[in-house]
């Protein structure tokens, strides 16, 4: 097995600004690519810490990659750090410059002279590609043949030119993946799944791991054998398929998978939100391309906006209340109608921590759905802070989405999602 270290270098995560959140997402990546990330530290932007960290990465791995501190300022200090622990000189590489300078031109703006310190590498590196931004990744192999990735900082950047430090390792090293099954899952808690789960005769080989989330849960397996992987992923797609909306990549999300349904089948949607404030409309958008199908939200937040933007009868605010059946139906119809879409979503609830009563307890949340043949109104009893509630009621709302979309007559599905019509 190939075992690789991870340097997270920035004050900035020294001192609990930012969460590195860089790390976990190469450590995932490499564990899938059949690499063992065994060591891990998070060092300053300092000269002579980098300098050390490499020194003790290199000495225990065959792989070490490194996050941060690729930038055109002084406080950047990874590629001197490197070259001094190298012991190589730095080199000015005119394409990088150029490529910079590009970068800058094309944005009509002008270009900070500091930059160009970017175009100073250790002799012997090769530049990775940064398409997100101006600092190239640096890729280079010591004397004893060992692989150093130098990535940018910023999250879009870094997995930007990680894709070639893949193609790199992928050419170079013969890599076993590890046999892992990856089942995404929506509307549907943990303990069900694992219940139903349970009730198969898996084989002894095959491990099941749970990670549930406010917007779903991703169920692992993984296997010594590739034969029993797959016996066991059969078996278990046989009896959790209605709620997995991917399998085998992690990174899909319900909205995209939402967006290429709509996509696919023409239809565009409309949003109306109360509790959640947004939040549905910005998870959509979320997803690049999104204009191809969603026409856009509401953000209905006050009695006045329910009723003069979306046409809700003030008469059965007062009468049901702004969190009722009656007002979430009001509210889908109404977004529907104004933008013209094809189908549409109405929130509204008690996102707390204030305001529930004994009739009306915060976490009640009442989603609507609409289309041209019905509309549609499920209640909720979320659980969980402000947060929580108004996460789980945009998940859940894309979840009749994508059960509608996937699957058709809604009343005909078998929700499990703690929620009821009405
Ligand atoms: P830049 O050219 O933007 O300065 P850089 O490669 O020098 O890029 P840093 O200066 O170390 O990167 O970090 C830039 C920003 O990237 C940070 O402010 C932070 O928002 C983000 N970032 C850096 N490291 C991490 C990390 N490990 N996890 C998550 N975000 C990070
Ligand atoms: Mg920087």
């Amino acid at each position: 097995m190939h075992t690789a270290s991870i340097i997270s270098i920035g004050d900035e995560i020294l001192r609990g600004r930012i969460v590195d959140t860089n790390f976990a997402w190469l450590s995932r990546k490499l564990f899938l690519m059949g690499i063992d990330v065994v060591h891990h530290s998070t060092i300053p932007d300092k000269e002579e810490w980098v300098c050390a960290a490499f020194g003790d990465a290199v000495h225990r791995t065959g792989i070490v990659f490194s996050t941060g501190g690729l930038g055109p300022t002084p406080d950047d200090a990874t590629r001197k750090g490197l070259t001094r622990f190298l012991g190589r000189e730095m080199v000015y590489n005119a394409r990088i410059a150029q490529d910079i300078r590009e970068f800058f031109q094309k944005r009509g703006l002008e270009m900070p002279e500091n930059n160009l310190l970017q175009a100073y590498l250790p002799e012997g590196a090769v530049p990775m590609e940064n398409s997100e931004g101006t600092a190239p990744g640096i890729f280079l192999r010591t004397e004893s043949g060992k692989f150093i990735f130098l990535l940018p900082g910023p999250p879009g950047e870094m997995k930007a030119v990680f894709r070639q430090a893949e193609m790199i390792l992928k050419n170079e090293l013969q890599l076993i993946p590890p046999n892992i099954k990856i089942f995404k899952t929506i509307g549907v808690p943990e303990s069900l799944l694992e219940e139903w789960i349970s009730e198969k005769t898996i084989p002894d080989d095959v491990g099941v791991a749970y990670y549930p989330s406010l917007r779903g849960v991703d169920i692992f397996l993984s296997a010594r054998e590739k034969t029993s992987l797959e016996t066991a992923a059969v078996d278990i797609r046989g009896t959790i398929q209605d709620y997995v909306y991917f399998e085998d990549d992690e990174e899909i999300t319900i909205e995209s998978v939402v967006g290429d349904l709509l996509r696919e089948r023409g239809k565009k949607v409309a949003v109306a939100e109360s509790c959640t404030g947004g939040m549905l409309a910005s998870r959509i958008v979320d997803i690049s391309g999104s204009s191809d199908y969603f026409l856009g939200g509401v953000v209905s937040y006050s009695n006045s906006a329910k009723v003069k933007i979306l046409g809700v009868w003030d008469k059965d605010i007062e009468k049901y209340g702004a969190v009722s059946p009656q007002v979430a139906r009001q509210m889908a119809f109404g977004v529907r109608e104004k933008f013209n879409a094809d189908c549409s979503i109405g929130i509204t609830g008690i996102a707390g921590p204030t305001g529930g009563t004994k009739e009306k307890p915060v976490g009640l949340v009442y989603i609507a759905f609409s289309d041209k043949d019905d509309t549609l109104v499920r209640r909720y009893n979320f659980v969980g802070g402000r947060e929580a509630v108004r996460t789980r009621s945009a998940t859940a709302a894309l979840n009749i989405l994508w059960v509608n979309l996937k699957f058709g007559d809604l009343k005909k599905y078998p929700f499990q999602d703690g929620g009821e019509w009405v």
